[in-house]
């Protein structure tokens, strides 16, 4: 290992309360994003961004802050260097609700330490992570090492809500080679994750009295006057469904990736509304009375795809799915299922970092000599803030410490895993960026 490296650990390990002491400190300001629960007195990212603000301008970055939707700033932070060799660390402050506090054991806003443990809402999704990022620059500080490349950290809200911080974040600033989201991986490497959008099919059927259904079920003979059939968007989509399932394995069994589970791919029908007429927002106006044939069905999917695929393909292939499934119906034919793309603004590009890419290979190299327990190097199920910089060109890698109950109760970060994160992602620094 070289000299630097040696002196950037020996600077993380004789600064150790420093990582914990921030963790604990942001953690004790709640900064529950608000699209989950809104109350101001714990929809605090604002004054989470303002303390690692201090943090930064105190080891010369060079920041910038900016409202992403009303007092929910996103904050970066950027120290000059090569465009060549720029590095980006980056994390979220919003955290999820602290749900039943019966089930904590401790203050979810407390930050204690118990057990080698920091516990508190956010503690290990993700403060610990943000926190290992501003210690391991000024780790690098204080060992007195220059480096060539720029290097940035960037600590972004509403993550948890869709990523809409980071996606604001890559269409406005400026970016960088590579990228290290620090979110929870409990020390292993992560250079994949596969891509998600939200999709609503509309299903058109047309409006009747219920008691008319026979005459939907058996038309009867065409005499004037007599009413034409309705055609019910319920049952339309029962057989879409069932279609859409076929579809879904087959594209589980045709997709695979080898660093994320087989079938991955799924499609998932999460929300549905049936009724009649089209209402103003783009769903059925009428839903409480079922003497008529309804004739609008909204299905809204949560719709994934590989870390290998490309959106563009996969829109194509679901609409090409979508025309055939019409194709087989004398009334759908004539009056097509309607697709809206990115429902609600969702979309997450895909990642999909080569194993060999150099930021995937010193993460690797430095969390083997740092860690206990060696790493992993392993795909994600879900998804992050890592897609978005993927989208826009940067090469992401998610690498984070170790702790349990994110998303439940009594969450925490492991201290001992939090201070071997901030030394690899330290050690990464110098890899990435260089020295000058
Ligand atoms: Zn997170």
């Amino acid at each position: 290992m070289s000299d630097t490296i040696s002196a950037v650990w020996k600077a993380v390990e004789e600064d150790r309360d420093y990582v914990v002491g921030l963790t604990r400190d942001i953690v004790r300001i709640p900064s529950v994003n608000p699209k989950f629960q809104a109350d101001p007195a714990i929809n605090r990212e604002a004054d989470v961004q303002t303390r690692l603000a201090g943090e930064l301008e105190a080891l010369g970055f060079g920041v910038d802050r900016w409202d992403v939707f009303p007092d929910r700033p996103n904050l970066t932070g950027e120290w000059a260097g090569s465009d060549e060799r720029s590095l980006i660390l980056c994390g979220h402050v919003d955290v999820v609700p602290v749900g039943d506090q019966s089930k904590w054991n401790c203050d979810p806003f407390g930050g204690d330490i118990k057990d080698g443990r920091i516990w508190g809402r956010g503690a290990i999704d993700m403060k610990a992570g943000v926190a290992a990022c501003v210690a391991a620059a000024r780790a690098v500080r204080k060992a007195g090492v220059k480096l060539d490349g720029r290097l940035a950290i960037h600590t972004v809200v509403d993550e948890e809500a869709g990523g809409f911080g980071a996606m604001d974040l890559v269409k406005r600033s400026r970016l960088a080679k590579s990228a290290i989201i620090a979110e929870p991986t409990w020390g292993n490497i992560v250079p994949a994750e596969g891509g998600l959008t939200w999709v609503r099919v509309t299903i058109f059927g047309k409006q009747a009295h219920a008691g008319w259904r026979f005459n939907s079920i058996w038309p009867q003979p065409h005499v004037e006057g007599r009413l034409t059939p309705g055609v019910n968007a319920i049952e339309l989509a029962t057989r879409f469904l069932m279609a859409l399932r076929d579809f879904e394995t087959s594209r589980c069994r045709a997709n695979w990736h080898p660093l994320v589970p087989a079938g991955l791919a799924t499609i998932n029908p999460g929300v549905i509304r049936g009724g009649a007429g089209m209402g103003p927002d783009g769903t059925p106006a009428i839903m409480t009375n079922a003497a008529i044939i309804p004739d609008i069905v909204t299905i809204d999917l949560d719709y994934k795809f590989m870390p290998q695929e490309k959106f563009e393909d996969v829109k194509a292939e679901f609409e090409n799915f979508i025309h055939h499934f019409a194709a087989s119906d004398a009334w759908m034919r004539d009056h097509p299922p309607a697709i809206e793309w990115d429902l609600f603004g969702l979309n997450f590009p895909p990642m999909n970092t080569p194993v060999d890419a150099p930021i995937v290979q010193s993460l690797n190299r430095r969390a083997t000599q740092a860690q206990a327990k060696a790493p992993v190097i392993k795909g994600f199920e879900a998804v992050t803030d890592a897609a978005h910089y993927a989208g826009a060109g940067v090469v992401p890698v998610i690498y984070g410490p170790a702790g349990d109950g994110f998303h439940g109760d009594n969450e925490c970060v492991e201290i001992d895993s939090l201070i071997e994160t901030t030394k690899v992602i330290a050690a990464a620094i110098i890899d990435t960026c260089g020295t000058a």
